[in-house]
C-alpha cells in the first residue's frame, strides 16, 4: 500500500523521515492526531525492521495507539511515535541518539518523545542535550513503571465494583502473567490491597523477588492460565489473549498492563462469548503516559498520581456504557475516543 493510502485511510496526519549521515541515523516519526494537543510518545529503537515500510508501519500503528491512549486518559496530548532502525552492525549510540534529539528539535514541538522499548533513561540524556521535547528524564518524572502499575489497580478496582459488586479487592484472587517493571509494582499494589496472588515469569529471579516480598504463589504459565481466579493480569507481552490461552482462562475478567493484549479483534470477541469481562489495555495502562504528560506541563507527583487515579472514573464509564449498550468494552472505549476527537 503507497504511504500516502496508509495515511490517508489510518487519519494520520504526517510521517517524518528523518537521517544524519554522519551519525546513520534512520529515524521515522508517525503521527496520528494532534487536535487534542502535541503527539506524545516513546521512541522504539530496534535493529531487526525487516524492512523501511515494516519500520513506518510500526511507527503509524503505535502513533494511532498514543492518539487512543491520551485522548481517554483525558491527557492534552496527540498521538505520535517514533522508531529508530538500528544499523546492524557496530555503531556509535550517543551519536545516533544525539542527532534524533536534533531532529525531533526541528519538529518545533509537533512531537514530543520519551522511552520505549530499545531504549534507555541514558539514550533521552543523549536526545535531551539537543531538544527540549523530551520527557521522562530520570531526575524529573523517572521510571512510569509504578504509576502503572497503581492505574492498573484503580481499574482493577472498577472492575471489581461492576463484576463482584465493590471495588474492594481484598480477598480476590489475581493471577499476574509477568513480573518486570510493571508487573512488580502491581503485585505490590495488590499485596497493599490484600488480594490472593498467584504469579508466573519466564525470570525465576523476578518470580522468587515477588515470593519474598509479597508473599505471592508462584505457578508455571499453563497452570496460570488454567486456574480458577477472579482477575487475570497480563503484564508480559502483547497477545497474551489468544486461541491458546482463551480456551484455558477460567476467570471473571481481564485487566492488565500489557500493550494489545487481544491478538486479534476476534479475541475479544470470544471472551465476551464466554462470559468474561475484558478491560481495553490502553485504558487501564494510561498511568505510564499519565506521568510523563505530568512532566512536560511541569511535574508533581502527587498530581501524577490523582490523574491515574481517575482511571477507575475511566473504566467505570466504560463498563457502564458496555452495560447499557451492548457493545464489548474495548469499542465503548474506541467510541469514546473519537467522540471525543471529533467534539
Ligand atoms: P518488562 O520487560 O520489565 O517486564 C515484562 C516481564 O514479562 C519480564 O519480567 C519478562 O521476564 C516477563 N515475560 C516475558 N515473556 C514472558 C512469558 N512468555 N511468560 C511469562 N513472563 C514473561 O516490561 P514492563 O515495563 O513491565 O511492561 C510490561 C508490559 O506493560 C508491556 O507490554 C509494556 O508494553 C506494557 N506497558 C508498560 C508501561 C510501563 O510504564 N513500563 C506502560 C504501559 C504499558
Amino acid at each position: 500500500m503507497s504511504y500516502f493510502t496508509q495515511l490517508l485511510e489510518g487519519g494520520y496526519e504526517a510521517v517524518h523521515l528523518l537521517s544524519d549521515s554522519k551519525s546513520g541515523l534512520r529515524a521515522i516519526v508517525g503521527m496520528h492526531n494532534t487536535r487534542l494537543g502535541p503527539g506524545l510518545g516513546g521512541t522504539r529503537a530496534l535493529s531487526t525492521y525487516a524492512s523501511e515500510e515494516e519500520a513506518v508501519a510500526d511507527a503509524l500503528r503505535l502513533a494511532r495507539g498514543m492518539t487512543y491512549k491520551a485522548a481517554l486518559a483525558g491527557v492534552p496530548h496527540g498521538g505520535g511515535k517514533a522508531v529508530i532502525m538500528l544499523p546492524r552492525g557496530s555503531f556509535d549510540r550517543e551519536k545516533i541518539f544525539e542527532s534524533f534529539g536534533r531532529a525531533v528539535e526541528s519538529l518545533g514541538g509537533r512531537y514530543i518523545t520519551t522511552e520505549d522499548s530499545g531504549t534507555s533513561p541514558d539514550d533521552m540524556e543523549h536526545v535531551r542535550r539537543h531538544t527540549k521535547y523530551v520527557v521522562g528524564l530520570k531526575e524529573r518524572s523517572g521510571d512510569p513503571s509504578p504509576v502503572t502499575a497503581y492505574g492498573v489497580a484503580r481499574a482493577m478496582e472498577a472492575t471489581a465494583k461492576h463484576v463482584f459488586g465493590s471495588p474492594d479487592l481484598k480477598g480476590l484472587r489475581v493471577t499476574v502473567l509477568g513480573v518486570g517493571h510493571v508487573g512488580m509494582y502491581l503485585v505490590k499494589e495488590l499485596h497493599q490491597r490484600g488480594a490472593k496472588v498467584w504469579v508466573s515469569d519466564i525470570n525465576p529471579a523476578s518470580v522468587q523477588h515477588a515470593v519474598t516480598q509479597y508473599g505471592v504463589t508462584a505457578v508455571d504459565a499453563d497452570a496460570l492460565h488454567r486456574m480458577e481466579a477472579d482477575i487475570y493480569a497480563p503484564c508480559a507481552l502483547g497477545g497474551a489473549i489468544n486461541d491458546t490461552t482463551l480456551s484455558l482462562l477460567n476467570v471473571k475478567a481481564v485487566c492488565g498492563a500489557a500493550n494489545n493484549q487481544l491478538l486479534t479483534s476476534r479475541h475479544g470477541e470470544q471472551l465476551a462469548r464466554r462470559g468474561i469481562l475484558y478491560v481495553p489495555d490502553y485504558a487501564a495502562n494510561a498511568g505510564g503516559l499519565i506521568n510523563v504528560a505530568q512532566e512536560w506541563a511541569g511535574y508533581d507527583r502527587d498530581k501524577a498520581y490523582a490523574r491515574a487515579s481517575l482511571i477507575f472514573d475511566t473504566i467505570d464509564t466504560v463498563l457502564t456504557r458496555a452495560k447499557e449498550s451492548g457493545l464489548r468494552p474495548e469499542q465503548v472505549a474506541d467510541r469514546m475516543v473519537e467522540e471525543r476527537l471529533a467534539g
